[in-house]
């Protein structure tokens, strides 16, 4: 089988084509200008390598509701040019194909729960920390949506009492991403995180951050496993920390299995960064059987 994955970033488009067990068989990295340029590129890609179905993990917000007239379009976003833009009918009228559509961060929770570490549990959260905060909720084997899609990265926190940054996000001063996406720790600290790795107080604070987050996470979505990917958890020190604080704060409210050894419960991506092209072949792989 041939199948189209798509993951449409921000700053570049991943167009690839895989098989039905998860293999990449090639991929072309396609940067995101305005759609009037991008698009008819990404149409050629999929057309030229008769793909048999697509699957697009997008950056969003995105419209998810089945119901509604305008599913599958990017909504509101401060990349202008794709505002309001319909990404879902634009590659399904071109390519005639099944066309399978949900947030990256989703599609990386897709990913590692077909082929990766959390793989045959019913419940599972992939986390993404890096310019922004998203997450994707895998619950009861199937992706959470709703009205719209969780937008966990804007969650409101408790500041710590030391920190006295504003906070990023025009809309919270004290939400997930406003405090501890990339972004926000560059302003914090005047460098960007990699050049922070040796400053123990940046990660501390930072681990105060994420550890609040997965606490309510836990407490909401109940997962079996939590995944913690993306470009600021590269700094690996960070996983002790998170899991340390993560218990302070939990402080022995829950008990169960899972929960008995934080290492496998809070843990990195296992599939070379390849989760998220993976979860959108998985997303074709849907549509097809649908
Ligand atoms: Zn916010």
């Amino acid at each position: 089988m041939r199948i189209g994955a798509l993951e449409a970033g921000g700053t570049k488009m991943v167009c690839a084509v895989g098989d039905e067990n998860g293999n990449i068989l090639e991929r072309i990295s396609i940067p995101t200008e305005t759609p009037a340029i991008t698009m008819p590129k990404i149409i050629d890609y999929f057309k030229e390598r008769n793909i048999e179905a697509l699957g697009i993990g997008t950056f969003g917000p995105v419209d998810l509701d089945k119901k509604s007239p305008t599913y599958g379009y990017i909504t509101v976003t401060p990349k202008l040019a794709w505002a309001h833009y319909d990404l879902y009918g634009t590659l399904k009228e071109a390519l005639q194909v099944p066309v399978g559509l949900d947030t990256d961060v989703n599609a990386s929770a897709l990913g590692e729960a077909t082929w990766g570490i959390t793989k045959g549990l019913d419940n599972s959260i992939y986390i993404t920390i890096g310019t922004g905060v998203g997450i994707g909720v895998y619950v009861d084997g199937k992706l959470l949506h709703g009205m719209l899609h969780p937008e966990g990265g804007h969650i409101l926190l408790a500041k710590h009492p030391d920190d006295n940054y504003k906070g990023r996000c025009p809309f919270h001063p004290n939400c997930m991403e406003s405090l501890a996406a990339g972004p926000a720790v560059e302003e914090r600290w005047g460098k960007k995180g990699y050049e922070l790795a040796d400053r123990e107080e940046v990660w501390e604070l930072e681990s105060y951050y994420i550890a609040q987050a997965l606490v309510n996470y836990t407490l909401m979505l109940s997962p079996r496993r939590i995944i913690l990917g993306g470009g600021l958890m590269h700094q690996e020190q960070l996983f002790p920390l998170v899991r340390k604080k993560f218990q302070e704060l939990l402080n022995g409210y829950l008990k169960t299995k899972e929960l008995e050894d934080l290492e496998t419960f809070i843990v990195p991506p296992s599939l070379n960064d390849n989760q998220g092209i993976m979860g959108c072949i998985k997303l074709a792989l849907n549509e097809i059987e649908k």
